[in-house]
C-alpha cells in the first residue's frame, strides 16, 4: 500500500513539528511555506515541560536541550523589584519528568528545519486555495499557478490563516489591548537571579526578563494601547522605552540600554477567540491557525508542538483521515480553549493601569500560597498523549 501523503501549509513551528511527527510515523509530508526563506528569526521562547515532552516524543528533546536553558523559577515583582509571587519551576516540572526551558526562536526553527530533508520543504509557495477531491483527498493551489495534492491537508499557516478564513470566514484575530516590544541582549545584569524568569508588573506596563543559553537575556515589554497600530507607540525605540519605564527598577534600564534599535521587534498582541472546529473532513487547522493565544502563559508554540504529536498519533490510529482529524479536534479543543481563555484573562490582570487596582492585585497575588500557583501550572504542564 502506498504511503499516505500529507500537505502541510506553513513552515513555522507548527508546520515543521508536524512534518517531523508525520515522517516519524512513516507518512509522507510536504511543507509549503509562502516566505522566500524559512524565518529563522525572532527573540526568545519559553518551552514548558508539556511542550518539551511533545518534542521528546518527536525525538527532538536532546536537540532542544542542547540549545535551551533550564528555567529554575518564575517570579513576579513590582516596579521596585519587590517580590509579589514566586514559583519553583523545577519542582513543578519534575512532577512531569522533564524541565521547563527557554530557547532562542531562531535556534528552535533552525533545529526543526535541519531535522527535515530539504526536499520536504518548499518555500515561496503561497497557498491561495484548497479544494476537496472526489476521492476524499485535497488539492492545494499556489500563487505561482502550481498545485499539490495529498490524502489530507494540515493548515499551519498562522494566526492570519487564509485556509481558516476560507473555512470559517467569521473567525478573525482579536486585538488584546496591548502592544509588545522584544529583543535579545548578551550579558546577565549584575545581581540578577540566574535561571529565573521575571515579570515586573506596574501601572505603566509589564516587563519580562527571560534568561537564554550563552549568557543571553530575552526581554519583552507590554504596554496598553487602546487600538492596534498606535502611531505614538509604533515610533518607540529603546530611548522612548527607557523613558517609559524610568520609574521601574534598575535591571530594566540596564537591559534597555544594551539594546540596539535595530534589534527591537515590535508587535501588537492578538489571539483568536476560541473557535468550535478544527477539523473539516480531510483538512485540519493546527497551531496559531487553530488556537492562537496571547503570550501570557508562554504556550502558543508549546500548543503547536503538542498538536504535532496528536495529529500524527491520530493519523496512525485511524485509517480514515476524516476520523483521525475529527479525533484530533475532540482531543485538542478543550485544552487549547482553556489555555487561550486563561491567558487572555491573565493578560488583563497583568496589564492593569490603575495604581489602586495594581496595588490590590499585587496584595492578592502575594497572599496566594505558592502551592496554589504551582497547582495552576500543573494544568499547563500536564499533557498526556493518549489517543
Ligand atoms: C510576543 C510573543 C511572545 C511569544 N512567546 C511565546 C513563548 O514564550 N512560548 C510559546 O510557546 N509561544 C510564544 N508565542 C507564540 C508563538 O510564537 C506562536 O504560537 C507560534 O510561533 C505559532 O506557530 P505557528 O507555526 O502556528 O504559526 P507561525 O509561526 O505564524 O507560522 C505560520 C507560517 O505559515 C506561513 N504562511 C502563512 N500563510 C501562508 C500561505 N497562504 N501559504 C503558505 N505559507 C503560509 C507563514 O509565513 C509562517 O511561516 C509568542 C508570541 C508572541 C507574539
Amino acid at each position: 500500500m502506498a504511503k499516505r501523503k500529507f500537505i502541510v501549509i506553513g513552515g513555522g513551528i507548527a508546520g515543521l513539528c508536524t512534518a517531523i511527527a508525520l515522517r516519524n510515523k512513516g507518512f509522507e509530508a510536504e511543507v509549503y511555506e509562502s516566505a522566500v526563506q524559512l524565518k529563522e528569526a525572532g527573540a526568545g521562547l519559553g518551552v514548558g515541560a508539556n511542550a518539551l515532552k511533545a518534542m521528546q516524543r518527536l525525538g527532538m528533546g536532546d536537540k532542544l536541550m542542547e540549545r535551551g536553558k533550564v528555567l529554575k523559577a518564575a517570579r513576579i515583582v513590582n516596579e521596585k523589584g519587590e517580590l509579589i509571587a514566586k514559583t519553583d519551576s523545577v519542582k513543578v516540572s519534575s512532577l512531569f519528568g522533564t524541565d521547563n526551558i527557554t530557547i532562542h526562536r531562531a535556534d528552535l526553527l533552525h533545529v526543526l528545519a535541519k531535522s527535515l530533508p530539504d526536499s520536504c520543504i518548499q518555500t515561496n509557495k503561497k497557498c491561495v486555495g484548497i479544494s476537496r477531491q472526489p476521492d476524499g483527498g485535497v488539492r492545494v493551489s499556489f500563487q505561482d499557478g502550481t498545485t499539490a495534492s495529498g490524502d489530507g491537508l494540515i493548515a499551519a499557516d498562522g494566526i492570519r490563516s487564509s485556509i481558516r478564513q476560507q473555512l470559517i470566514p467569521a473567525a478573525a484575530p482579536r486585538y488584546a489591548g496591548y502592544t509588545c516590544w522584544r529583543s535579545v541582549v548578551t550579558g546577565v545584569p549584575a545581581g540578577y537571579e540566574a535561571g529565573a524568569f521575571t515579570e515586573t508588573w506596574g501601572s505603566k506596563g509589564r516587563f519580562g526578563i527571560v534568561p537564554l543559553k550563552d549568557d543571553r537575556i530575552y526581554w519583552f515589554a507590554c504596554v496598553n494601547a487602546a487600538s492596534p497600530r498606535d502611531p505614538k507607540l509604533a515610533g518607540f525605540r529603546t530611548q522612548e522605552l527607557i523613558e517609559h519605564f524610568s520609574g521601574y527598577h534598575a535591571t530594566i534600564r540596564e537591559l534597555l540600554e544594551k539594546t540596539d534599535d535595530g534589534a527591537l521587534l515590535h508587535n501588537d498582541i492578538y489571539d483568536l477567540k476560541p473557535i468550535r472546529r478544527f477539523a473539516f473532513g480531510s483538512v485540519v487547522l493546527i497551531g496559531d491557525a487553530a488556537h492562537a493565544t496571547t503570550p501570557n502563559l508562554g504556550q502558543g508554540a508549546g500548543q503547536a508542538m503538542e498538536d504535532a504529536v496528536f495529529v500524527a498519533e491520530c493519523l496512525e490510529r485511524y485509517s480514515s483521515v476524516e476520523e483521525a482529524f475529527a479525533r484530533f479536534e475532540q482531543l485538542r479543543l478543550p485544552r487549547t480553549r482553556k489555555i487561550v481563555n486563561t491567558s487572555w484573562t491573565l493578560g488583563k490582570v497583568a496589564q492593569l493601569e490603575s495604581k489602586l487596582l495594581c496595588s490590590l492585585r499585587n496584595g492578592l497575588f502575594r497572599a496566594i500560597p505558592a502551592k496554589v500557583n504551582e497547582r495552576q501550572l500543573r494544568f499547563l504542564l500536564d499533557v498526556r498523549f493518549d489517543i
